[in-house]
C-alpha cells in the first residue's frame, strides 16, 4: 500500500520538493524546506491522492490513513514536546490545503486548531497573555465554525461588532480578554444553534472534522472555476497539511509577512515584499490592513531582518528559482510558513531568467524553458502616451500591483464588470477583490483597489492573469449604493461613475480619469532581447513575420522577424485609393481596360516592395501573387440589384447619390449600374472560397502575374542598386496541380530574366507554391520537380481538408468542444492527426524528389507552440506568424527544440 501520510520538520522530511504530485506544492515546499535546513514549523502532509479516497469512502478517512496519521501526530508532540488538548501545554496545529498547483486562497484553512475552554486557559497561563489565548480561540471558532460546520462568517461577525460597540472600541485589537471571553460564548451559542450540536471540544474530532473540510474545499464553486481557468484538472485533488502553529500575533516583536526573493513586478533582485507587526494569519495576504515594506523590518527587528536575507539568499540556491515565501516573526524567531516559484510579470520572468543565467544558477536552456511565450507577449502590451496623460484629470497614485497600462470603463463589482465587458473594455475597482471576484476580474483590462499591498489577493491574482493592477488607492471613495466614486484632486473633487472610463498605468500605480491613448513597446533592447537572442540560436525553426506593407515589415523587423514568410499583395490594396485600382482592374471586360489599370497598379505595388524588401535587407521576403477572394472585393450583389431596380423611379439628386455609393466613381469605370451589376454577376461564384481564385486567377489573366513579376523584379533591381541585400521568392497561390504551377513560373521566370538582364544584375530569386490544398499536399512530389520551395497555407489546408468554413465553424465550435469532438479550434490548434498527415506527406515525398526544398508555413497557426512543435518535427524550416506574434513564436520555436532533444536523450 502506498504511503498516504508525510512528516516533516527539523532538518529532516519524509518527502522532498519533488513530489508535488503527492504532497502538493505547499505540502513539498515544506519538506524540501525543511531538508534544506531552514526553519519550518514540524508538521505532516496527508496526500493528495486521499483527497479521492476521503469523497470514494463518504467523506470519510480509511481507517488506515487515520492510523498513519495518529503515527504522525504522536512524533510531532514529540518533536515539539507539547501534546494535543493538553491541559497545560498544548500544541496547536494549522490544518492547510495545498494541490499540486498553486490555487492561492481558493481552498480553506483552519488555524489555532487544538483550542478547546481547557488548552485555552493553559495557552493563557503558558504564554502569560490571556487576551492573545482567548483572541487565538475566538478566531479558531469562527474560522472552524465557517469551514468545518458551514456557518455563514457574517453571523459572527454580527457578534462580534455587536461586542465592540458595547465595549465602545474602534479596532479589534481593543477588546479586552474579558470582552473575548464573551464573544466566545456567543459564538458557541451560534454553533449549537446552527448545527444542533455542541461545539466540539474533542481536538481529535476538531482535526478530523478539519482535514474533511479542506478537502471538502477542493469542490467549492471559486476553486473549481479557478480550476478551469487555469486547465488544472479536477482528478488531481488537494493534500491537507498539518503543521504546528507559529504565532505572528505574541505583541510588538511578532509580526507576519510575505516576501519575494526578486521583485515580481519587474525582476529586480532584492528581498521585496510586505509585513505587519503583531499580525497573524492572512492579515496580509487579505488585504485589510495596509502592510508595511519589508525594508523597513531593518529598523524595528534588525536581526529577524538579516536573518531573512540569509533565507532569500538559501531559498534561491536550493530552489534556483524566484521564491515567494511567508514568514512569521514568533517573538523575534523567524520561521517559514510555505515557499513556491513565485508569480511573476512577464517582463520580472525575462529579467530574472536571464539574470539567474548570468548568476550561474541556470543554463540558457533553463532560462528560456522558464518563460512562457504568453510572457513574452506582455512585452508587447502597450503603455499609456505621456502626451495623452497630460490632458487627463489624475485621480493620484496607488501601489503597483501588477504592470501595465489599462483603459476601459469603471465597473464596482464583478456582476457590472462582467455585464460591462459584453460592449468593451473595463477596469473593476473595488475596495478590495476577494478570491470571489475572480470571474470579474478576468473579463477585466485593469484593477483597482482601496486597500491592500502589493502581496495582496489582488496583487497576487492580476500578476498571475497578466492584468494591470494598482492597489491601496486610499484616496478613492467608492460608494458602491449610489454607484459612484470620488475623490480629493488638487483641482478639487472629482467624481466618477460606473461606466466612466479611466486609465492606469500598473507599473508606477497611476490612475486618471478618461480614455488615455496608447503606445506600443517593442523587444530590440534589454533583457527581453538577450533571451530572445539565446532563443534564436537554439532554434531549428527560423520565425518570419506576415506582412503585407512596407510599416508591417518594419515591425516584423523590430520584433526579431527573420523575413517575410507572407506577403499577401491583395492586401497592398486595402486602402481606399487603392481599391479603386484592384475594382478597375475586376471589373474590366476586355484586355485594354485592364492594361490601363494595371498600369496604374505597376508603380503602387513597386513601391511598397521597395520598401519591404529594404526593411528585409539581408532576409527572404516571400511574396504571394493576387489570390482574389472576388466576392468580398466586388461591391455586393444584392445591393446592386435593388439600386438598379430603383434607378428608373429615382430623381436626378438620388441618382447621384446611389452612385456614389459604390467606392469606384461608376463615371469614371465607363459602366452604367446595370453593366456593372452584369460584371459583378459574371465575377462572383457561388462559393468564393473554391471560386475563380489563387491561380486560377493569374492563369486567365496572365498579365496580371506578368504586372506583378515586374513590380517585384523592378523593385529588387532598385533597392540592389542602393546596397540593399535582396532576397525575393515568389509564391503562386494555391496551387492545385504541377500544370497551374508551371503555366504561372513560365510568366515569372520570363518577366524576372528581362527585367534582370536588362539592368545586368544578378539577384538570387526561387519560385514556390503555396500548398493550400489537398490535392497539392498528395501530389507534392510531382510539384516539387519544378517549384522551389513549398509554403503551407494550414489555415486554408485545414479548411479544404476538414470541409470546413472558417467564416462560421463557430456556430457548432462549441458543441463540438463539449461533446468532445473537438478537442481544440482546429483553426488554432492545428489538427495533427489529418491536415499535419497531409504536411508530413507531402514534405517526405516531395524530399525525394528534391532534397533541398525549402519548406515553410504561415498563418495563425504558426505561433501556436503546440502546432509550431509539430512543424519542427516534420521538418518544416521556417513559420511565419503576424508580427506581434514574432516574439512568442521566437520562444516557443527555441523551447520546441529543446524539448525535442531532451526526448530524444
Ligand atoms: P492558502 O494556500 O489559501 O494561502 P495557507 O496554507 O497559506 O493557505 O494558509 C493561510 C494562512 O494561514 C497562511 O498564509 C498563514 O498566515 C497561516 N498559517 C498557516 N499555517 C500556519 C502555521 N503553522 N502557523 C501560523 N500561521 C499559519
Ligand atoms: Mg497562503
Amino acid at each position: 500500500m502506498r504511503n498516504s501520510v508525510f512528516t516533516f520538520g527539523g532538518g529532516t522530511a519524509d518527502g522532498d520538493g519533488d513530489m508535488k504530485e503527492v504532497l502538493g506544492g505547499k505540502g513539498a515546499g515544506l519538506a524540501e524546506m525543511s531538508r534544506a535546513g531552514l526553519p519550518v514549523p514540524p508538521g505532516f502532509t496527508i496526500a493528495t491522492h486521499v483527497c479521492n479516497t476521503y469523497f470514494d469512502a463518504g467523506k470519510r478517512l480509511p481507517d488506515a490513513v487515520q492510523t498513519e496519521v495518529a503515527r504522525a501526530l504522536a512524533k510531532l508532540e514529540k518533536e515539539m514536546d507539547q501534546k494535543l488538548g493538553d491541559a497545560k501545554n498544548p500544541l496547536l496545529l494549522s490544518v492547510r490545503s495545498g494541490a499540486k498547483f498553486s490555487m492561492p486562497g481558493m481552498m480553506n484553512t483552519i488555524l489555532n486548531l487544538g483550542l478547546n475552554d481547557v488548552t485555552t486557559a493553559g495557552l493563557a497561563k503558558r504564554s502569560g497573555n490571556e487576551r492573545f489565548a482567548y483572541d487565538c480561540y475566538r478566531r479558531f471558532i469562527q474560522m472552524f465554525g465557517e469551514v468545518a460546520l458551514e456557518i455563514e462568517m457574517e453571523k459572527y461577525d454580527h457578534i462580534f461588532d455587536a461586542r465592540k460597540a458595547k465595549a465602545k472600541v474602534k479596532t479589534d485589537s481593543d477588546l479586552t480578554a474579558e470582552d473575548l471571553k464573551a464573544i466566545i460564548i456567543d459564538y458557541k451559542k451560534l454553533v449549537q444553534k446552527e448545527t444542533k450540536k455542541p461545539f466540539p471540544e474533542d481536538p481529535r474530532e476538531q482535526l478530523n472534522l478539519s482535514v474533511g473540510a479542506v478537502f471538502g474545499s477542493w469542490w467549492n464553486p471559486k476553486a473549481a472555476y479557478y480550476r478551469k481557468m487555469e486547465k488544472i484538472p479536477d482528478e488531481i485533488g488537494t493534500a491537507a497539511n498539518v503543521q504546528a502553529m507559529v504565532f505572528g500575533n505574541l505583541g510588538e516583536t511578532s509580526g507576519t509577512g510575505v516576501c519575494f526573493t526578486r521583485d515580481p513586478g519587474n525582476g529586480v533582485k532584492d528581498l521585496y515584499g510586505e509585513f505587519l507587526m503583531n499580525a497573524q494569519g492572512e492579515d496580509v495576504v487579505a488585504g485589510i490592513r495596509t502592510p508595511i515594506p519589508i525594508a523597513e523590518l531593518d529598523a524595528i527587528l534588525p536581526d529577524a531582518f538579516d536573518e531573512l536575507k540569509e533565507v532569500r539568499q538559501k531559498l534561491e540556491d536550493h530552489f534556483r528559482d524566484m521564491q515567494d515565501f511567508e514568514f512569521t516573526i514568533q517573538e523575534k524567531k523567524v520561521y517559514l510558513l510555505y515557499t513556491r516559484n513565485g508569480r511573476r510579470t512577464g517582463p520580472a520572468a525575462v529579467r530574472i531568467a536571464v539574470e539567474m543565467v548570468q548568476e550561474n544558477l541556470i543554463s540558457t536552456d533553463e532560462a528560456l524553458l522558464r518563460v512562457s511565450p504568453i510572457q513574452i507577449s506582455q512585452h508587447l502590451s502597450p503603455t499609456l502616451s505621456a502626451s495623452s496623460l497630460a490632458t487627463l484629470p489624475k485621480l493620484g497614485n496607488g501601489i503597483s500591483g501588477s504592470p501595465g497600462a489599462a483603459v476601459g470603463r469603471l465597473a464596482f463589482s464583478s456582476e457590472s464588470a462582467i455585464e460591462y465587458s459584453l460592449s468593451g473594455p473595463v477596469i473593476l475597482v473595488r475596495k478590495e477583490v476577494t478570491p470571489d471576484d475572480i470571474h470579474g476580474m478576468d473579463v477585466s483590462k485593469g484593477v483597482v483597489t482601496t486597500v491592500g499591498g502589493k502581496s495582496s489577493h489582488a496583487s497576487m491574482m492580476a500578476r498571475g492573469m497578466g492584468r494591470p493592477c494598482v492597489v491601496g488607492m486610499g484616496q478613492l471613495h467608492i460608494d458602491e449604493r449610489e454607484n459612484d466614486l470620488w475623490v480629493d484632486t488638487r483641482r478639487g473633487a472629482l467624481r466618477l461613475r460606473q461606466g466612466d472610463w479611466v486609465s492606469l498605468d500598473g507599473t508606477t500605480g497611476a490612475v486618471f480619469a478618461g480614455a488615455a491613448k496608447t503606445v506600443e513597446a517593442d523587444v530590440s533592447s534589454g533583457f527581453v532581447a538577450q533571451l530572445l537572442k539565446w532563443a534564436d540560436e537554439r532554434s531549428l525553426v527560423k520565425v518570419r513575420a506576415d506582412a503585407d506593407l512596407p510599416r508591417d515589415a518594419k515591425i516584423a523587423r523590430q520584433f526579431g522577424a527573420q523575413g517575410i514568410g507572407l506577403c499577401r499583395t491583395e492586401f497592398m490594396f486595402f486602402e481606399f485609393d487603392r481599391l479603386r485600382i484592384l475594382m478597375e482592374l475586376l471589373l474590366a471586360t476586355d484586355g485594354v481596360a485592364r492594361q490601363s489599370a494595371l498600369r496604374k497598379i505597376l508603380p503602387c505595388q513597386r513601391s511598397d516592395f521597395v520598401g519591404i524588401f529594404t526593411a528585409m535587407d539581408g532576409y527572404p521576403v516571400a511574396i504571394r501573387l493576387l489570390d482574389p477572394l472576388l466576392n468580398d472585393l466586388l461591391p455586393k450583389r444584392e445591393k446592386l440589384m435593388v439600386d438598379v431596380a430603383l434607378l428608373p423611379y429615382a430623381s436626378l439628386r438620388k441618382k447621384k447619390e446611389i452612385a456614389a455609393d459604390y467606392y469606384i466613381p461608376v463615371r469614371e469605370l465607363k459602366k452604367s449600374l446595370p453593366e456593372l451589376l452584369r460584371r459583378v454577376e459574371t465575377l462572383s461564384t457561388a462559393n468564393p472560397k473554391l471560386g475563380h481564385r489563387g491561380c486560377r486567377f493569374g492563369v486567365c489573366y496572365p498579365e496580371v502575374t506578368k504586372a506583378q513579376a515586374r513590380a517585384i523584379f523592378e523593385a529588387a533591381v532598385l533597392v540592389s542598386k542602393r546596397g540593399v541585400d535582396v532576397h525575393p521568392q515568389v509564391l503562386i497561390p494555391m496551387v492545385d496541380s504541377v500544370e497551374e504551377f508551371e503555366n504561372q513560373k513560365r510568366i515569372v521566370v520570363g518577366v524576372a530574366d528581362e527585367v534582370l538582364e536588362r539592368a545586368s544584375k544578378k539577384i538570387r530569386y526561387s519560385v514556390g507554391a503555396a500548398i493550400e490544398t489537398p490535392r497539392a499536399a498528395l501530389t507534392a512530389d510531382t510539384l516539387a520537380k519544378s517549384a522551389e520551395f513549398f509554403a503551407f497555407g494550414p489555415g486554408h489546408l485545414t479548411q479544404l481538408t476538414m470541409g470546413l468554413s472558417s467564416d462560421d465553424y463557430t456556430r457548432f465550435l462549441r458543441d463540438y468542444e463539449e461533446a468532445g469532438i473537438f478537442k481544440s479550434d482546429p483553426f488554432a490548434v492545428l489538427d495533427q492527426e489529418g491536415v499535419g498527415k497531409l504536411m508530413k506527406i507531402a514534405i517526405e515525398s516531395s524530399r525525394g524528389i528534391r532534397p533541398s526544398i525549402g519548406i515553410g508555413a504561415f498563418g495563425s497557426h504558426c505561433a501556436e507552440p503546440g502546432s509550431l512543435a509539430f512543424l519542427q518535427q516534420i521538418g518544416v524550416h521556417y513559420v511565419s506568424c503576424s508580427p506581434f506574434s514574432v516574439p512568442m513564436a521566437r520562444l516557443a520555436s527555441a523551447q520546441s527544440a529543446i524539448m525535442a532533444e531532451r526526448a530524444r536523450s
